[in-house]
């Protein structure tokens, strides 16, 4: 569910209409909608009623200090993955004690600043960092709060950049290995306190089953680590999947129907199979979604440059590239793209939407059918709030786009477009 429409031939995100702020703005151009999020945040809220639970929103999803600022409002914690990541909830005024740190590669300076600013657990994912968490912990005379992410060994059947829970991933500890690893860690690391026990299998799951499954699985360990250690949090991770097939009209029922079954993961599906599982395990379920909250919330805007007609294939070359929006060369992430302003005439041509970057895996779109627009139009690039600033760079020196928070009839610059001279920031002639 979201929050941009077409009123009267003229793509909105809630009440503001995108081209005045791709003309006020420029593009490449990032615009959220804060009703979808808190939205979005709301439901998932709600169908975990049942349970005693903390929705920790992955922040490399979407960092702008704005966005965070609006989840910390509606009583969201955090799931950080670096120090800088802490630093922006800070500043967007979420609560430290909130937030749990995952990420396999903590550094010392990481691990004291968490320490330092409260956070509520370290997530860790080898027993190597368990012993430097107790390590670091003892030199300033504090005690860690730790979990142990399990890797359930559990197909996650999606992208396979995205799959996390598998043995040949990096993420988590063999679950075999997990009670050695807690009985080691109880034993000989007197730094630390033993909160919880943490899984995440991968990202955009679109079905049920691999949830259902890692859940399964990984219960009977979690009784068994609780009885042993009297842990206080089971985290399920995050990963809900989202629907990149948008309808733009409001009310269309008939399309939302077809649609769901493309993508059966609603939240309320979700949370039908996994709740009954939770509840009677007595713990506090933490719940870690990055791109649920925030995907559909977010577009791109970028304008027509040039078209090309090969002797191939008919490129539109736009002002965005892999270098704004890195998820169609990455992952083979599919975005609808589709005008600003909805055209007349009903005919599309099948074309390449291409960015300036000079690379041949510098696309949004290959071989995608797309209304007919003319260079100096404009194109939304729908369901990209998720990974999309967030992985931008400067590739050949291009500035990173701004970004807008919309929120009802008011947009807000919640992150000004760079200047060359921001890009060129602490660059020296030797
Ligand atoms: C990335 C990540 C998430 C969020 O994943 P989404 O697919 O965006 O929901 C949650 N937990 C951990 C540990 C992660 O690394």
């Amino acid at each position: 569910m979201h929050s941009f429409r077409y009123h009267q031939g003229q793509l909105f995100a809630e009440n503001v209409p995108l081209q005045s702020l791709a003309e006020k703005h420029g593009t490449p151009l990032y615009v959220y909608s804060k009703a979808t999020i808190t939205g979005h945040f709301t439901r998932l809220d709600a169908s975990l009623a049942k349970l005693n639970h903390l929705i920790c929103y992955a922040v490399k999803a979407n960092s702008n200090i704005a966005v965070l600022s609006t989840i910390a409002k509606l009583g969201g914690g955090f799931d950080i993955v670096s120090a800088g990541e802490l630093y922006r909830v800070i500043k967007a005024g979420g609560d430290p004690a909130k937030c749990t740190f995952a990420g396999v590669g903590k550094t010392r300076d990481e691990i004291e600043y968490a320490l330092k600013q409260g956070i509520y657990c370290f997530n860790a994912e080898s027993e190597a960092e368990l012993h430097y968490i107790n390590q670091v912990a003892g030199e300033l005379g504090m005690k860690a709060p730790v979990a142990v992410r399990v890797n359930p060994n559990v197909d996650a059947k999606t992208h396979a950049k995205i799959t996390t829970g598998k043995s040949e991933n990096k993420f988590g500890i063999d679950f075999d290995q997990i009670l050695d690893v807690y009985a080691r860690a109880a034993a000989s690391c007197p730094h630390l306190v033993i909160k919880g026990l943490q899984m995440h299998i991968g990202s955009q799951l679109t079905n049920v089953a691999p949830f259902l499954e890692a859940v399964q699985k990984v219960i009977p360990l979690v009784t068994e680590v609780k009885a042993k250690y009297g842990i206080e949090f089971f985290s399920i991770g995050g990963g809900i999947g989202i629907n990149y097939k948008q309808s733009l009209d409001s009310g269309d029922a008939a399309w939302w129907q077809e649609n769901a079954e493309v993508h059966p993961l609603t939240v309320q599906a979700y949370a039908e199979a996994v709740v009954p599982h939770l509840e009677p395990l007595g713990l506090r379920i933490l719940c870690e979604p990055g791109r649920f909250m925030v995907g559909n919330a977010g577009v791109m805007l970028t304008k027509v440059l040039y078209e090309k007609r090969g002797a191939a294939k008919v490129f539109k070359i736009v002002d965005a590239g892999m270098n704004d929006l890195i998820r169609p060369t990455l992952y083979e992430g599919w975005h609808q793209i589709v005008p600003l302003k909805q055209p007349a005439d009903a005919t599309v041509e099948k074309v390449d939407v291409v960015g300036p970057i000079c690379e041949s895996g510098d696309f949004l779109a290959q071989n995608r059918e797309i209304p007919l627009v003319k260079a100096g139009e404009y194109l939304a690039v729908l369901s990209a709030g998720a990974y999309g600033f967030t992985m931008a760079s400067n590739y050949n020196t291009r500035p990173m786009p701004a970004e807008i928070l919309v929120d009802g009839d008011k947009a807000t610059v919640v992150r000004e477009r760079q200047t060359l001279e921001d890009v060129l920031k602490g660059e020296h002639l030797a």
